[in-house]
């Protein structure tokens, strides 16, 4: 008889920008018992927590540069090596290029873990555009409306406080149109990657935040344990 091993489970989540990854992660990082990570929300712990990666990171930023990879690497090499992370993690929309997909790689090998599924949530452009054209925010609070979706009580006002609701220029369709193209430029050959290595598998993104849950529960049972 062996011992019984529960094995650390990575998984990489992917999707176009107004895919809900954010929403997602969150919810399979609970019902499988894993640290969540995102890349922003960890920079900007870093930088709260004024550590010497943090204040490297932050001399980019007020520049409006981009944080460089390998800074990113360090700081996800520090948070893997945490005992939060030991059972494995959720990468949120993390890695974007091939190069930063290297990058992880190379993380989780110090620690003999590995990459154990890639999920994609694929949504139609024209259904992302829609989806975020049709976005409202408040100015006030920061609560999200959508025209059809999920609309104000009353047209412009922020239903939990009272504040202006307005369209975020990133969520203008133009502005959506080329996020697409930047993010399909970066992305593809990502996908690829993960498909030759066969562990990619694509979720149908349409329909509501449970329905797209449960697909990606579903394609994740063969992984814990
Ligand atoms: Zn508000």
């Amino acid at each position: 008889m062996t011992a019984m091993v529960t094995r650390a489970c990575d998984i990489v989540l992917l999707g176009p920008p107004g895919a809900g990854k954010g929403t997602q992660a969150k919810r399979l990082a609970a019902a499988f018992e894993l640290l969540h990570v995102s890349t922003g929300d960890l920079l900007r712990d870093e930088i709260a927590r004024r550590t010497e990666l943090g204040s490297e990171a932050k001399a980019f930023m007020v520049k409006g540069e981009l944080v460089p990879d390998e800074l990113v690497g360090k700081m996800l090499m520090g948070l893997l090596h945490s005992q939060a992370a030991s059972g494995g993690c959720v990468y949120d929309g993390y890695p974007r290029t091939t190069a930063q997909a290297a990058l992880l790689d190379g993380v989780l090998a110090e620690l003999a873990r590995r990459i154990d599924a890639v999920l994609f949530i694929g949504v139609p452009d024209e259904v992302i555009i829609s989806r975020m054209d049709g976005r409202r925010s408040c100015s006030e609070c920061g609560a999200v409306f959508h025209l059809t979706g999920n609309p104000p009580r009353q047209d412009g006002v922020c239903d939990a406080c009272g504040g202006a609701l307005g369209q975020r220029e990133d969520d203008r369709a133009e502005v959506v149109v080329e996020r697409l193209r930047v993010y399909r430029h970066y992305t593809q050959p990502l996908l690829d990657l993960y498909r030759h290595r066969g562990n990619l598998t694509e979720v149908d993104g349409l329909g509501g935040v449970d329905e797209v849950f449960g697909r990606l529960r579903a394609a994740l049972e063969s992984c814990r344990r």
